[in-house]
């Protein structure tokens, strides 16, 4: 649904032919991408495969060493990021700590001489936006929590009223619960904004839960997008399929899933990845006797190490705390080739 929603929204911003290299290093190796208008479209990759350099070249932070970038179809490469209508949030939120929370966000409409009373009204406006109580505004930021310096950030962003706001892994130094909180926030900001979102993480979790479509990244190069669900479903190739968190990779050879020693269906590929919960214990068109390892209880379900009889190591994620799976065990295990997502490398 998502999908077809993004093809009828026009493209806001096209780059073609995208890269940057630093001396030997290709950062960015030519990277081309329509992003739609009003798209949650979040980049994901691992440290150093050009997740921060390709968001710096897309806010003008950086200029590309090859590559066209346009806006609503408009050439703005060698624009400048201050004349551009695009906001940027960072990890480290960037705010000035000896200035209150209100100077904070009102910083840019100061310098470009907006009256103090309108200043003031927008701020406030802004408040409201993020979620924080108009009594913020004298408030000094070093008295602020981290969710609530999170929201300063983001408060300071829609300053501008920008049509692109674009995030350098904001989460990443905050503690999972609060973070959790912020995903939502994020999202549920992004909803009643309709604005252009452009986030970068690490964490493809964190991707799935907010956006619309996810782009990988690997050493410069996009290697996949899609929706959340085409990536799950269907990663690209192992990496992609890793960056799912515990896998099973099961390679093919000989017409046989080696390390189980049973035969593979005809359309099979070199490897099948084939999800936790996709392996379950009893019955399945492909079953093998499998010996638990290690049972890691995560509340409302239990994650079981499996290995099998040749030693290959497996994943299996059944629902309740599962006793009867103790160490050591055997059981029978199974898995239908319909829930395999077939990889060539
Ligand atoms: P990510 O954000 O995905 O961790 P970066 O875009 O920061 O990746 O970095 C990609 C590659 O480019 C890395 O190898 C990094 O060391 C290199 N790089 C980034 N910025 C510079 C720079 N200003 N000078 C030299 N090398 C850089
Ligand atoms: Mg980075």
């Amino acid at each position: 649904m998502a999908d077809a929603m993004q093809d009828s929204r026009p493209v806001i911003l096209s780059l073609a032919g995208f890269s940057k290299s630093f001396g030997e290093i290709q950062a960015v190796d030519n990277v081309s991408l329509d992003i739609s208008e009003g798209e949650f479209l979040t980049i994901v990759g691992p440290s150093g495969s050009g997740k921060s350099t390709l968001v710096r070249l897309l806010a003008g932070l950086e200029s590309p060493s090859a590559g066209r970038l346009l806006l609503r179809g408009r050439d703005i490469t060698v624009i400048p990021a201050n004349r551009r209508p695009t906001a940027m949030v960072f990890q480290s939120l960037a705010l000035f700590d000896h200035k209150s929370v209100g100077e904070n966000i009102e910083f840019a409409m100061k310098m470009k001489g907006v009256p103090p009373a309108d200043r003031k009204a927008r701020v406030h406006e802004l408040l409201r936006l993020v979620r924080l109580p108009e009594s913020f505004y004298a408030r000094a930021t070093t008295q602020c929590s981290g969710g609530e310096r999170q929201r300063i950030a983001l408060a300071r962003a829609f300053a501008s009223d920008p049509d692109i706001l674009f995030f350098d892994e904001p989460l990443s130094a905050i503690d999972y619960r609060l973070r959790k909180a912020l995903e939502v926030e994020f999202k549920d900001l992004h909803q009643r904004t309709g604005r252009t979102f452009v986030y970068i993480t690490h964490s493809l979790e964190e991707a799935m839960v907010m956006s619309d479509r996810i782009a990988i990244m690997q050493a410069g190069q996009i290697i996949q997008i899609g929706t959340p669900e085409e990536i799950y479903g269907k990663p690209a190739n192992r990496f992609v399929a890793g960056f799912l968190g515990e896998v099973n990779i099961l390679e093919v050879a000989g017409g046989h899933f080696a390390g189980l020693d049973r035969p593979a269906p005809a359309n099979a590929r070199r490897y099948a990845v084939l999800r936790p919960e996709a392996l379950r214990p009893g019955k399945g068109d492909v079953t093998a006797d499998l010996t638990v390892v290690q049972r890691l209880m995560l509340g409302s379900r239990t994650q079981l190490f499996l290995r099998s009889p040749t030693g290959a190591p497996l994943i299996s994620e059944v629902a309740g705390d599962a006793p009867e799976f103790e160490r050591g065990t055997t059981y029978s295990f199974g898995f239908s080739p319909d829930n395999i997502a077939w990889v060539d490398e």
